[in-house]
């Protein structure tokens, strides 16, 4: 059952118990915008991005198949496809292949604000695909590649819109920055973390940051039909533990009762049943909360009173994984070493459990929460890779940056309903959490259910009507933002 049958669920039982009726609906948080006229993007913007697409700049895990070549390619196309954009903004190159682009405002007492996307992409397994993947081809009404979603779109549409703009002579009051990042998808190390080092060193604060994350959905969010423009106010954060269960050798002709294999499963299988504790507390609560208004009044009940309902909201959401997600630090056992011959007690079994952890969390609540579930001294808890990272800090719904993003969506997106949410996966943006007290994640691109298994996937696509919002998106929110 889907998340959204399961609250119908929960909600026809309470029906039975007859609880609706006396408690008061929710307030809306959506705020009164005039939807703008269309701005017309023409089939030359769809071209360009074809031309973007085409170029294979993948990001591999190791390191030594990386290819310069695409990059500089990507970077002189640009440079040819937005001529006037780049001749009103300045270019810095960091560390040679992230770019970063300030357009210069004409009131220095405004905070800068940064945009930012990054245009590698993960590899492909073209067999898989129906469609070549770097063919970038326009057919059924989608422009078909990889990139296409994530996350070249975001930093073609930026080019469209600050070409749309400059080309018609516009200049912002208020300086903003574009980061586009050349290694977000292998962590980012090399360009968003030192654009933020070097926009730090020259003392630069920003206004707030908008990066890729969260989208405008639609059939996604359970309990509403129409659209929901979700703009991440946080992300989560990252860790895997590598567990490590040792034990005496031998033959397996007289073994003891548990070898390292049992000794490690069984601390699994605990891990995989006392799972870190969820909570409706942080930007998931506050998501239903700004959602709940606009939820059938049944739905608007269970939501308003979660003195009474939370554990059962909680339960219902708990059994879906996307939803899940949502509540609670995740526990996914992802690696599993162990055994070497059928007669051969193992001295040693190894694994790994990735951890997405809930802003209510820590690193070191998770590394607690495994040592007391798991409370066996022979297996000896370590952290694997070099990736941890805490989860980001919650920016406010109620500042200058949420409400411009706020008010852009509600003239281009005029039917979608804007909450805040929660970043699942990780971004660049957690880089720049130390000179801007505000990053939002958001896309302004309608994504189905269906559209989710080409990101990072097989036949990632977007819709040219998509692409084409996106740069009205960009456009309209430039002018909202610069002034
Ligand atoms: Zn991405």
């Amino acid at each position: 059952m889907n998340a959204r049958a399961r609250i119908a669920t929960l909600i026809f039982g309470l029906g039975l118990f007859g609880v609706g009726g006396c408690l008061l609906p929710a307030r809306s948080k959506q705020i009164d915008v005039e939807p703008i006229g269309k701005i017309a993007v023409g089939d030359d913007a769809v071209a360009r991005f074809v031309g973007a697409l085409e170029l294979k700049t993948i990001s591999y895990g190791e390191p030594e198949k990386f290819d310069p070549k695409p990059f500089l390619e990507f970077h002189d196309y640009v440079a040819k496809a937005y001529p006037n954009a780049h001749k009103n903004l300045s270019l810095r190159k960091v560390n040679k292949y992230s770019l970063v682009y300030e357009w210069r405002g004409s009131d220095a007492s405004l905070k800068p604000v940064l945009l930012m996307a990054h245009f590698d992409v993960v590899p492909v397994v073209a067999e898989d695909w129906s469609r070549d993947p770097f063919g970038a081809e326009v057919a059924e009404g989608y422009i078909w590649g990889r990139g296409t979603l994530d996350d070249k779109i975001n930093v073609i549409a930026l080019f469209e819109a600050a070409e749309h703009l400059t080309s018609r002579g516009y200049q912002p009051e208020r300086t903003i920055y574009f980061s586009f990042g050349h290694d977000e998808e292998i962590g980012g190390t090399n360009g968003a973390k030192a654009v933020a080092a070097m926009l730090d060193d020259s003392d630069i604060e920003l206004e707030f940051v908008m990066d890729e994350g969260l989208a405008v959905v639609e059939g996604i969010v359970p309990g509403v039909d129409g659209q929901v423009a979700l703009v991440g106010i946080a992300e989560k954060g990252y860790v895997s533990l590598e567990l490590t269960a040792r034990a005496e050798g031998g033959h397996s002709s007289q073994p003891p009762p548990q070898t390292a294999i049992g000794i490690l499963s069984a601390a699994l299988a605990q891990l995989e049943k006392h799972q870190v504790p969820g909570s409706l507390r942080g930007p998931s609560g506050e998501m239903f909360a700004w959602l709940t208004p606009h939820m059938p009044y049944g739905m608007q009940i269970v939501f308003n009173n979660k003195w009474l309902f939370g554990g059962l909201i909680k339960s219902q959401l708990a059994a879906g994984e996307s939803s899940n997600a949502l509540l609670r630090t995740t526990t996914a056992e992802t690696i599993f070493h162990a055994g070497i011959k059928d007669n051969i007690l193992p001295t040693e079994a190894r694994a790994v459990v990735n951890f997405r952890i809930h802003p209510n969390d820590s690193l070191e609540s998770v590394k607690r929460h495994v040592a007391k579930v798991i409370d066996d001294d022979r297996i000896e808890i370590t952290v694997y890779g070099d990736w941890p990272s805490e989860p980001s800090p919650e920016s406010s719904t109620d500042s200058a940056g949420f409400r411009l993003i706020q008010k852009t969506i509600g003239e281009v997106f005029s039917d979608a309903i804007v909450a805040p949410g929660l970043v699942v996966g990780g971004t660049d943006s957690r880089y720049f959490q130390d000179i801007s007290d505000d990053v939002y994640r958001f896309m302004p691109v309608v994504l189905r259910s269906e559209d989710l298994s080409g990101i990072h996937g097989t036949d990632e696509r977007v819709s040219v009507e998509n692409y084409k919002g996106a740069i009205a998106f960009y456009i309209r929110f430039l002018e909202n933002t610069g002034g």
